[in-house]
């Protein structure tokens, strides 16, 4: 970027000066270039979700799973959604690429019940400008209603900054999008910044604690307390925890002694292409 571009014109010379300049024009074709690509990505179907599970501690059952975008990108390969969701939210292609991942794991959630499977509930990622679209539960109810799914199988997750920067607008629109019977949940919890107060009015369900809070447990006891008190604080607003992140053994025994209701991560899976969700409900073993 300019800035780069400008250190190294001071601190590196000529030549350091024409790198960045070259780098940087370079960056702004390339951005433009996937910019192309993704607003064509949706027709050719180039999208598609991962599912993470979610593991139960007590029951140590699967209680449900995260839709994860993928964009299958006709050169590059399966690219993680770190690399185009801020592109999608820039131009506002997240609107319809953030209906079609809901009309997705409808369908999919649809189509493991015709296999006749115990499913279970299914939690989409909503972005900043979804939350601010008007009508989004009004969308939501369409999209919904079109795959004949029961909305309890669905879930959405939102993060702290989403939530606070407009909280009673926030309040609103979940209080309706919970009036259709999904789920709620707040996720990397801990990160932003949430008014304890709006919290108690915000109609949720689950806290996910985020795994920068999970990466150093059991050894570091800043992170320890910091989980240990967001579970207290969660489970005094009758909320269940969901520890993001987890890797280790260590970190699930420490978990369990604060009484930590679900685990994420990749000691539990990785998230998983539709077909190996289907063996994890079918009985296989969780933990390979
Ligand atoms: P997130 O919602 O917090 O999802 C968790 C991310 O952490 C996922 O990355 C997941 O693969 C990764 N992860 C899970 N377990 C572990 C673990 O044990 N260790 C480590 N190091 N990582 C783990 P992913 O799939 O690359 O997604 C990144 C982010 O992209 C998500 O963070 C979410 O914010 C966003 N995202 C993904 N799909 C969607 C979507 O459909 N819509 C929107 N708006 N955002 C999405
Ligand atoms: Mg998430
Ligand atoms: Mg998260
Ligand atoms: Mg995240």
């Amino acid at each position: 970027n300019a800035d780069t571009a400008m250190y190294g014109a001071k601190n590196g010379g000529r030549n350091n000066y024409q790198f960045f300049v070259a780098a940087m024009h370079e960056n702004a074709a390339q951005r433009l270039q996937t910019e192309v690509q993704l607003r064509q990505a949706l027709e050719r179907g180039e999208f598609l979700l991962h599912y993470q599970p979610k593991l139960n501690l007590a029951a140590g059952t699967i209680s449900g799973f995260e839709a994860l975008l993928r964009w299958n990108h006709p050169q590059r390969g399966l690219v993680p959604p770190l690399e185009f969701i801020g592109i999608l939210e820039d131009t506002g292609l997240i609107l319809p690429v953030g209906e079609w991942v809901i009309g997705e794991v409808c369908r999919q959630l649809a189509a493991w019940q015709a296999q006749g499977m115990t499913v279970r509930p299914v939690a989409i990622n909503l972005s900043a400008r979804q939350l601010q679209q008007a009508d989004l539960d009004g969308a939501v109810e369409r999209i919904v209603g079109r795959a004949g799914v029961d909305p309890a199988l669905l879930e959405f997750e939102l993060t702290e900054s989403m939530l606070m920067a407009n909280p009673e607008a926030a309040v609103e629109i979940l209080t309706r999008i919970k009036a259709l019977g999904i789920r709620l949940s707040v996720d990397d919890f801990g990160t932003g910044y949430s008014s304890l107060a709006y919290l108690k009015r915000f109609p949720l369900d689950a806290l996910k604690i985020d795994r920068t809070f999970v990466r150093d447990l059991p050894d570091d006891p800043d992170d320890a307390a910091i989980t240990k008190a967001v579970i207290r604080l969660a489970h005094s607003l009758s909320l269940k925890v969901v520890a993001e992140g987890v890797e280790n053994v260590e970190q699930i025994r420490e978990l369990e002694q604060y009484a930590c209701d679900e685990i994420q991560g990749y000691y539990v899976s990785r998230p998983l292409p539709a077909h190996g969700c289907a063996a994890l409900l079918a009985g296989a073993p969780a933990m390979a």
